[in-house]
């Protein structure tokens, strides 16, 4: 069975051919951390995940790769605009009176916490931009020798007229995003080309103030010792070169980012490199709430923790984000929510009332794997769940070995929930002076308690060695 992913750059499902046999390198732009990630970040922490547990679970060797942007993110990051405005994290530090190093840091302690909760496998490595200055500059410095870039007193840019085929990933043409952009204003820089971008800016202009310089080999009249920072996109470029090569296997990132982001990752790669810099681009669609996009000012901006402080469990709404196809917008509401519930309760109301572990169904991981080999259907494979619980032709046991073996890629925590005793105390209480009037041949108070027990809403089953409690 091989694996077929859909390739941003070629347009189409391809089947996957990693560069060396059985291993995949995988680079995931990672978020800027100077605020709360919402759920929709989230979404796409998942989708990394399901990638990188799909492919590990297919045999695969895995070098995963998520980075922290802690400098060089501005705040005007549309289309032709990405220069312009300030650095997030400055922003976020003057508004928290702090600093950027301090914000970073309560991000990304606050990030690592919410991916943790929704059952995501540590990456490889998770670098912060500021810990790779030098391999920026490196790269900056060949771009620069090879004419592929340009100083002027404000910045080092990257020359986009010198790349044959600049926007072979999103497959606009250039006038299109000059024109459509209306916010780049080009008379106010120094830059050749609307479409050319900042390498490296000095400390000078808006960003005399900056709160995160470097002394830099490139020069400008306005500064000393090229003090200044980088520009964002080549932190990803240079990360990525780190840790996985000029030429890796897969790009992930969210589909925002093909016009700009990963545009001009591939110049500037390619350029620096003389390689192709990635064989698959993978991007995830947004997640929209009530319909429409998520908005701070409207409230619906809604965090990990606001899921949880309406009781429900992380791994709701990981079940939830399995419902949807990556390259599919998904919908978040709370009705849908509490449908996940409901659904993921199913499960492990199922895993609860199985004590026996038996053999992995063939029938069933062979469909399973056809599922998530097609480009990571996680829909397919949730559905395939349900109709495994309800299969006559399945032993109980089996059931529960092949769900539990499913697991490693759903990353639903399904062993924990299959012993998981999250009972009230009186639940648990009254079942176990059940348990042993039963012992005593008490049958009528058994009986009573097993009465009372329904009243409250659960069931209790005996098995071999004891009973099991499940909610009705
Ligand atoms: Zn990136």
């Amino acid at each position: 069975m091989s694996l077929h992913i859909y390739n941003t750059l070629s347009r189409k499902k391809e089947e996957f051919v990693p560069l060396v046999s059985q291993e995949v390198k995988i680079y995931h732009c990672g978020p800027t951390v100077y605020w709360v990630q919402h759920i929709g970040n989230m979404r796409a922490v998942f989708f990394g995940d399901i990638v990188n547990r799909t492919f590990q679970y297919l045999g695969y060797k895995t070098t995963f790769i998520r980075n922290y942007t802690d400098v060089g993110h501005l705040t005007g990051d549309n289309i032709g605009d990405a220069d312009t405005g300030i650095d997030r994290m400055e922003k976020a530090a003057i508004s928290e009176m702090s600093t950027p190093d301090q914000i970073a840091q309560k991000y990304i302690d606050m990030y690592t916490k919410d991916v943790q909760l929704l059952n995501t496998l540590i990456p490889s490595h998770s670098p912060r931009a500021t810990e790779h200055i030098g391999d920026m500059i490196a790269l900056i410095e060949s771009l620069l020798a090879s004419g592929y870039a340009y100083t002027t007193p404000e910045a080092v840019y990257f020359d986009t007229s010198k790349v044959e085929n600049y926007t072979k990933l999103s497959g606009q043409k250039i006038e299109e995003n000059v024109t459509g952009s209306g916010h780049g204003d080009v008379t106010k820089t120094s830059k050749k080309h609307p479409t050319d971008f900042s390498l490296w800016f000095f400390k000078v202009g808006p960003h005399a103030n900056a709160l995160q310089v470097w002394e830099s080999p490139f020069r400008s009249t306005l500064v000393t010792n090229g003090l200044g920072f980088p520009g964002w996109h080549i932190e990803c470029s240079a990360m990525s070169k780190h840790f996985l090569g000029p030429t890796f296997d897969i790009h992930l990132g969210g589909i925002e980012h093909i016009p700009v982001h990963h545009t001009n990752e591939i110049a500037q790669s390619e350029c620096a490199n003389g390689v192709e810099y990635v064989k698959y681009w993978l991007h995830n669609e947004h997640l929209l709430v009530d319909g429409g996009k998520m908005s701070k000012s409207e409230g619906t901006s809604y965090s990990l923790h606001d899921i949880v402080a309406k009781g429900y469990d992380p791994l709701v709404l990981r079940y939830f984000f399995l419902q949807a196809h990556y390259r599919s917008k998904q919908n978040f509401t709370w009705d849908a929510l509490e449908a996940s519930k409901v659904a993921y309760k199913k499960i492990a109301t199922f895993l609860k009332s199985t004590s026996d572990t038996g053999n992995i169904s063939k029938e069933y991981k062979e469909k399973f794997i056809a599922a998530i080999s097609d480009d990571f259907n996680t829909a397919a494979a949730l559905a395939l769940v349900h109709e495994l619980i309800k299969t006559r032709f399945v032993s109980d046991g089996d059931k529960k070995a092949t769900l539990l073996d499913f697991d490693a890629v759903l990353g639903l925590d399904l062993s924990h929930l299959a012993t998981a005793d999250d009972f009230p105390e009186l639940v648990r209480g009254l079942a176990e002076k059940r348990n042993k009037a039963k012992s005593e041949k008490d049958w009528e108070l058994a009986d009573k308690i097993r009465a009372e027990l329904h009243d409250l809403g659960y069931s209790v089953s005996d098995t071999k060695d004891g009973y099991t409690i499940a909610k009705l």
